[in-house]
């Protein structure tokens, strides 16, 4: 029997390592069969193409190419070049930048870069300028204390967490927030929404080094020609985090005001999300920055991951052709289609809706946690994640929220009577759950009561609503 190119190259593969391996083998197609089978919510999350998926598995792996193209600490990294450069290009034409650095192995990676690049653009210090000549391993104690007593009071101003900011922008647990001063600006408690005033006063009170924009559960677009204005106001250098929006950029959903790339000074993204390539991070700025920018390995990376930017390049080819800019919208409208399914249905939404890719519920109109929504869900067959929603009473733990988002199924091609349906189910689930107790009777956070029946058949809808829309239906793998 024949098969596909992209079927005989999968098939091939598994074969491969299983004659090593038999269980990473067998672990990779059920991974496959597991994400074919589930309804995929989860704002962050996508599935690359086959090309990009097959870019990543090969020799390219081998290879070590610290430097950046043409200047490599090691010999022999031409075709290494030659997909760093690539992956370059496509990033500066799809997004309209001077300059791009596609080495971050992830959106830490370069969000760390681009604060490394922003402090030793904006502040004198010798211990910094010492750093970047040295590897990280030959920095000894002495140089960590030069280095945090020069740096350790800079400032940065962030979206908070639970307005829908990300642990990166500043916050304790990463080590954003230890290498700065950290302010956060949040929304208006009436709307859900930024108040640009209320940012701007909080820049003139703090007066931060950087001011960062950017979230990981804010669904409604930005304005970064005012949020530019306000960076300016007070001498701050204005970075964009588009990780989660990065596919809306390229697609031109986003445009004008908000589309980053023209507004700020440095932006960071991850390239798995919206954007439906490879996991990885890349950095885009202006030609001020970008000397600072390339020095993000070795001075916060090690050697670059060749495979996957090889696999940067061939996503982000894909995401200048046409097509990409109906995926792009089709991710809003079904986003869209999916909150006013919901609001019809009574849930409760922050900010009363979504004009991006994400819808964030708040289920304590249903009387549970965000812990017990996510696992009720799960249990039925929908895959979302709990989140933090303003003013969170219930923490960052148990939450109140739930996120969903719209770019992985609108990659299978589910469309707005589908999103619908979704509503249907989520409602249903959530409606029909209610909160446990503990073994002490005591009110639980985490546990929760949901008639299995109703689970069952929840499910047994989601897939049916799943079957006409196969996932990678170019594979097979018998
Ligand atoms: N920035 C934002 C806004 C994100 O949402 C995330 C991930 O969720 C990151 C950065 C970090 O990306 P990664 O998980 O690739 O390090």
């Amino acid at each position: 029997m024949s098969h596909n190119a992209e079927s005989t190259a999968f098939r091939s593969a598994l074969e491969v390592i299983r004659a090593v391996e038999p269980r990473v083998a067998d672990a990779i197609s059920a991974e496959l069969a597991d994400q074919r089978e589930s309804l995929k919510l989860i704002a962050s999350e996508n599935y690359a193409s086959p090309a990009t998926l097959l870019a990543m598995g090969n020799w390219f792996s081998d290879k070590y190419a610290e430097g950046t193209v043409g200047r490599r600490f090691y010999a022999g990294c031409q075709n290494v070049d030659t997909v760093e450069a690539l992956a370059a290009e496509h990033a500066r034409e799809l997004f309209g930048a001077a300059h791009a650095y596609v080495q971050p192995h992830s959106g830490i990676d370069a969000n760390l870069v681009a604060f490394w690049a922003i402090l030793a653009d904006r502040v004198e210090s010798p211990a910094l300028k010492k750093a970047q000549k040295r590897h990280v391993n030959d920095l000894t104690e002495a140089d960590w204390f030069a280095l945090r007593r020069e740096l350790g009071d800079q400032r940065m101003l962030g979206m908070s967490l639970d307005a829908g900011g990300h642990l990166t922008h500043g916050f304790r647990p990463n080590i954003s927030g230890k290498m700065f001063d950290q302010r956060s600006y949040g929304t208006d408690p009436a709307t859900g929404l930024i108040d640009y005033d209320k940012v701007a006063e909080a820049a003139r009170e703090f007066r931060p080094l950087i001011l960062v924009a950017g979230y990981s559960a804010y669904p409604r677009k930005v304005n970064f020609r005012i949020m530019r204005e306000i960076a300016d106001s007070v001498g701050a250098t204005f970075m964009v985090d588009m990780a989660h929006f990065a596919g809306l950029v390229a697609g031109k959903v986003f445009t004008g005001d908000f589309d980053p790339v023209p507004h700020a000074h440095i932006v960071t993204t991850t390239t798995h999300k919206s954007l439906r390539g490879p996991r990885g991070g890349m950095v885009l700025c202006g030609p001020e920055l970008a000397d600072q920018v390339d020095r993000g390995c070795p001075m916060v990376l090690g050697g670059p991951l060749p495979h996957v930017m090889a696999a940067k390049a061939v996503a982000l080819a894909e995401a200048r052709r046409p097509d990409f800019a109906d995926y792009a919208s089709r991710i809003v409208d079904n986003a869209q289609a999916l909150a006013d399914g919901l609001l019809r249905r009574g849930a409760s939404l922050v900010t009363g809706g979504t004009d991006n890719h994400l819808v964030l519920i708040d289920v304590s109109g249903y009387g549970l946690t965000g812990r017990q929504a996510e696992q009720a869900l799960l249990d039925s067959g929908i895959v979302t994640n709990r989140n933090a929603v303003p003013q969170d009473p219930n923490g960052a733990w148990y939450t109140s929220g739930i996120r969903i988002g719209t770019p992985a199924l609108t990659t299978r091609g589910l469309g707005a009577a589908e999103m619908d349906a979704t509503a249907e189910l989520i409602h249903t689930v959530l409606d029909r759950t209610t909160a446990g107790t503990g073994p002490d009777g005591a009110a639980s956070k985490a546990k929760y009561v949901l008639d299995p029946a109703v689970a069952e058949s929840v499910g047994k809808q989601a897939a049916d609503l799943l079957t006409p829309f196969p996932l990678y239906p170019e594979v097979t793998l018998g």
